[in-house]
């Protein structure tokens, strides 16, 4: 709450929301200082297959230990560096950290990697990814790139360039967080989607919510006609994979499986699974 004092129009706020205010200035002079140093880590989540639950992929998780603090939720920093605009060099960190990385992996395991669209909307960002991806090795096929629905939000039509120049180059472009946030159908005609994939929420209630349930039969169905992959995210028990499997999704990722891993433990798996390239359930998410 703001107030007038005297005839001088100085503002004064709550102790709470000073608190805030300061608490938010330090997080983003910290962020700021972690993108100029790099000092920023990245996870794994395995994706498979969910009839024979062989490996098909990693999603690339950035975090974030904040100093004195410990780790901060990328849900959190990230909209921080979007609005202070520091999100295209951080981005552009973790797509080469991640590339870099699945390059050492088997050539049908293929990485994701989360993009904003301020990244998108950033003049030469195809430029950019098709730079890292020779700089570093990697088959483009190899490489997929998500994006939420934000896009269609600020539906600029350089947006939609960027993505046939992505496409274009033989990169997978997965709508991430499908039918979460604004959503139109009207996109998936305008441009093809190499995959969608179902939020956390959706496959959480599934289970328990008979609307939920349908929600996600109706986006299998719908990836099905339209000839695209679809991913269930959040997958944490074997009653939820088993309904998915009913449903014909095909690709699944959740604690179920694996939490996401530091990149250390992925040559391991690797060694471990084999040929065969399946991942057994975590023993104790079974329970679950
Ligand atoms: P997302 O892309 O939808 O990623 C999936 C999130 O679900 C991840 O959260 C993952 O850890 C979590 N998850 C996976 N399996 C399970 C499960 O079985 N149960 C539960 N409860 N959660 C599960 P995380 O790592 O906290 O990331 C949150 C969001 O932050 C991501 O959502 C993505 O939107 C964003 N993000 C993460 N890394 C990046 C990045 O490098 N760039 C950008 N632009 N955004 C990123
Ligand atoms: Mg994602
Ligand atoms: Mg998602
Ligand atoms: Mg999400």
């Amino acid at each position: 709450r703001a107030r007038r004092d005297g005839g001088q129009s100085v503002c004064f706020y709550e102790p709470r929301l000073r608190l805030l205010v300061e608490e938010q200035r330090s997080l983003l002079a910290d962020l700021r200082r972690a993108v100029a140093r790099h000092a920023f880590g990245v996870e794994y989540q395995p994706i498979v297959d969910t009839q024979t639950l062989a490996l098909r992929g990693f999603e690339a998780l950035l975090r974030w230990h904040r100093p004195g603090y410990g780790p901060v939720p990328p849900d959190r920093f990230i909209r921080v560096a979007e609005e202070a605009g520091l999100i295209c060099e951080l981005g552009a960190w973790v797509l080469e950290q991640a590339c870099r990385e699945a390059v050492s992996w088997p050539s049908r395991v293929r990485v994701a990697v989360n993009v904003s669209v301020s990244q998108l909307e950033s003049p030469g960002f195809a430029r950019q990814v098709a730079s890292i991806l020779s700089k570093v090795g990697l088959e483009p096929s190899r490489l997929e790139l998500e994006i939420t629905e934000s896009i269609f939000m600020d539906a600029n039509a350089s947006s939609f360039g960027v993505l046939e120049s992505l496409r274009e180059l033989g990169v997978g472009i997965a709508l991430d967080d499908f039918g979460c946030g604004f959503s139109s159908l009207g996109f998936l005609r305008g441009f093809s989607f190499s995959k969608l994939k179902m939020d956390t929420t959706f496959v959480r209630e599934m289970g328990i919510d008979r609307r939920a349930h349908a929600v996600v039969s109706a986006i299998v169905n719908l990836a099905a006609e339209l000839g695209v992959a679809v991913t269930a995210e959040g997958v944490e028990t074997p009653q939820q994979l088993s309904i998915l499997r009913q449903m014909g999704c095909t690709q699944a990722q959740g604690f179920l499986f694996s939490r996401p891993m530091q990149p250390a433990a992925i040559p391991p798996l690797l060694d471990q699974i084999g040929g065969e390239m399946a991942l057994s359930p975590a023993p104790d998410a079974v329970l679950g």
